[in-house]
C-alpha cells in the first residue's frame, strides 16, 4: 500500500516539474520570459502608439484593482501574494504525506522546509538538481495585479481612522498586521460614552484573544502607506498612478480599463477580472449597481493636540445635542474629533459659521478634560468635512468585475465598521479566488462569485445592522 502512496507522489512531484518545464517553456519560445510583470506594463505603456495595450500581453496580468485605498491596497496585496503554498501545506499535513516523505528520502524533513512552499521543498530533496529559478518562481507565484490608482501620494483624511478589533482580527487573516506598526498607532481597548455630564465605559470584549488583539486608530493616510508598500513590494503587483475613467464593456463583459496616467496619455488595460475600489465617491460602480446613497449627516473633523483623554485608550462617544461627538486618539499627541452635523450641508466654514458653531453648540458639551484643546483646535481654523453616507450593497452580477469597500456598500461611519467589512469581504472573496488559477472563463466565474454576496453576509449585515439603528438611536436620544 505504502509503494502506491509512494509512487503515486512521485508521479505527482514529476508530473508536477514536467508542468512547468512546459510551462516554461512555452514562455521561453514566445520570448515573453524576458520580460518580468513591470517591464510587460512598461511595453504596454510605450508601444501604445493608439493608447491600447496588446491585449496578448496584457492577459498577463490576472486582476486590476481600480483604486489602491483601505481596500483596494489590501487586496492587491491578498491577491498577489504566494497562495499555493497554503493549499500544498494543508494537502501535506492533512494527509500525513510529511511521514512518507521522510520514508521515501530518508532524513526528517527539517523546520525550515516545514511551511511546504513548494520551491524549498523540492530544492531541498533534490540538491543535486540545479532548479530553473524561474520555474521556482513560478511555483510560489499569487496572481498578478495590476493596481491603479488616482493618487499614489499619502492621504489626508478624516476617514478610517478607528479599526475595530474585528478589523484588526481581519488584517491578521490577510498577513497585514504589521501595517499599523511603525505609524505611531494607538491601541483601542474600548468605549467611554458621555450624556448629561455622566460616563461609562464599556470595554471590548477581548479576554479570550491574544493580547495584542485589540482596535488601533491611526492616520489614515499612514495606514494606507504602509498597505500599499506592502503591496507593491511583491514582484508580481504593479501600482501605478492614474484615474480610470471607464469600464471597458465588450457585450455585458467587463474586459478591463480605460485610464489616464500621470501625464494625461489615456491607455486602456486588460484583464480577466477587474475589481473596482474606487471608494465612496466612486464614478464607476453606476454600471456594475443600483447605488442608492443617503446622506443622513455629515462628520466636522478637528485634531486636538496634546491633551489627555479622560479614557486613554478609549474611544469617547458623547451623546449630544443634537447628534453624536466623538474623540479617540489618532497618534501620541494627537486626538481626533468627529462632530455629526445632521443634514446634507454644515454651516459655512468661509464665513465663520461653522467656527460659531463649534464654539457655541458644540464646546459646552465636550468634558472639561479637553475643552481647552477643543476651542483651541477650533481656532486653529482646520476644519475638515465629510458627508456620512450609507448606501446598500446591491450589485448587477457583471462578468469580469466585481465592487468592494465602499463603492460597493457603505454604512453611517459613527460605529466605525467601513475598514471591518471592507476587510472581511477581502476574506471572503479571497477564499472563493483560492482554488481558481485561471479567472478567464468569465461568465462562469461571475456565476461561482454570486457565493460571495452570501457569504459575506454574517460579518457585513452585522455591521450595517448595527451602525443604521444605532445611529438612529443616538440622534433621536434614545439612548
Ligand atoms: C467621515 C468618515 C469617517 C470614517 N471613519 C471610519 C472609522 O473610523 N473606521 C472605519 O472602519 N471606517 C471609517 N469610515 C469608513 C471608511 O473610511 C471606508 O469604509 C474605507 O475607507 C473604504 O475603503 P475603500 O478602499 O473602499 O475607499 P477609500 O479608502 O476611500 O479608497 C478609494 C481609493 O480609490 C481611489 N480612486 C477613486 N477614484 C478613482 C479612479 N477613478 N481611478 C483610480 N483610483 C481612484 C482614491 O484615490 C482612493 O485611494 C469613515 C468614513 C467616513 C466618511
Amino acid at each position: 500500500m505504502i509503494e502506491y502512496i509512494v509512487g503515486a507522489l512521485v508521479a505527482s512531484l514529476l508530473g508536477f516539474l514536467f508542468f512547468f518545464n512546459v510551462h516554461d517553456k512555452r514562455r521561453s519560445d514566445s520570448g515573453e520570459e524576458e520580460l518580468g510583470f513591470d517591464q510587460i506594463r512598461d511595453e504596454c505603456v510605450k508601444s501604445a502608439a493608439n493608447g491600447e495595450c496588446g491585449s496578448d500581453k496584457m492577459s498577463a496580468v490576472d486582476v486590476i484593482v481600480v483604486g489602491a485605498g483601505v481596500a483596494g491596497s489590501a487586496l492587491a496585496y491578498t491577491l498577489g501574494k504566494i497562495e499555493t503554498c497554503g493549499a500544498w501545506s494543508v494537502g501535506f499535513t492533512d494527509l500525513g504525506i510529511c511521514d512518507f516523505l521522510d520514508v521515501l528520502i530518508r532524513k526528517p524533513i527539517p523546520s525550515e522546509v516545514l511551511d511546504f512552499s513548494p520551491d524549498k521543498l523540492l530544492c531541498w530533496m533534490c540538491p543535486e538538481i540545479q532548479f530553473d529559478p524561474y520555474m521556482l518562481s513560478g511555483l510560489q507565484s499569487g496572481r498578478r495585479v495590476h493596481v491603479i490608482e488616482r493618487d499614489l501620494s499619502e492621504p489626508d483624511r478624516i476617514v478610517g481612522e478607528l479599526l475595530q478589533p474585528g478589523g484588526y482580527l481581519k488584517l491578521i487573516e490577510l498577513g497585514l498586521e504589521d501595517c499599523v506598526d511603525e505609524i505611531d498607532a494607538q491601541r483601542v481597548v474600548g468605549y467611554a460614552l458621555f450624556k448629561d455630564g455622566k460616563s461609562a465605559k464599556l470595554s471590548y470584549p477581548l479576554e479570550k484573544f491574544h493580547s495584542d488583539v485589540s482596535g488601533r486608530s491611526f492616520h489614515n493616510g499612514r495606514f494606507i502607506q504602509r498597505m500599499r508598500e506592502k503591496a507593491g513590494s511583491l514582484p508580481n503587483v504593479s501600482l501605478e498612478q492614474g484615474s480610470v475613467t471607464s469600464l471597458l464593456d465588450d457585450n455585458g463583459t467587463i474586459k478591463g480599463v480605460v485610464y489616464k496616467t500621470k501625464t494625461g496619455e489615456e491607455l486602456k488595460a486588460y484583464a480577466p477580472l477587474t475589481i473596482v475600489c474606487d471608494g465612496c465617491f466612486s464614478n464607476l460602480r453606476r454600471s456594475l449597481c443600483k447605488p442608492q446613497v443617503e446622506v443622513p449627516s455629515c462628520f466636522v473633523g478637528l485634531v486636538l493636540e496634546n491633551c489627555n483623554l479622560p479614557f486613554p485608550n478609549h474611544g469617547h462617544v458623547i451623546l449630544g445635542d443634537p447628534s453624536p461627538i466623538l474623540f479617540y486618539p489618532i497618534s501620541s499627541t494627537e486626538v481626533r474629533c468627529l462632530v455629526d452635523v445632521p443634514g446634507q450641508r454644515v454651516p459655512s466654514v468661509a464665513n465663520g459659521e461653522l467656527a460659531k458653531y463649534l464654539k457655541t453648540v458644540v464646546a459646552p458639551q465636550v468634558p472639561p478634560e479637553i475643552y481647552d484643546s477643543f476651542v483651541a483646535a477650533v481656532d486653529s481654523g482646520n476644519i475638515r468635512t465629510m458627508p456620512n453616507r450609507s448606501m446598500p450593497a446591491s450589485p448587477y452580477p457583471t462578468p469580469g468585475a466585481l465592487l468592494m469597500g465602499d463603492a460597493f456598500n457603505m454604512r453611517h461611519p459613527l460605529t466605525g465598521g467601513g475598514m471591518t467589512v471592507a476587510l472581511s469581504d477581502i476574506v471572503v472573496l479571497n477564499n472563493l479566488l483560492k482554488p481558481l488559477r485561471d479567472l478567464n472563463d468569465a461568465s462562469s466565474l461571475c456565476s461561482y462569485l454570486e457565493s460571495f454576496y452570501t457569504l459575506r453576509k454574517p460579518v457585513a449585515s452585522t455591521i450595517n445592522t448595527l451602525a443604521g439603528p444605532c445611529t438612529r438611536c443616538f440622534l433621536l436620544h434614545l439612548i
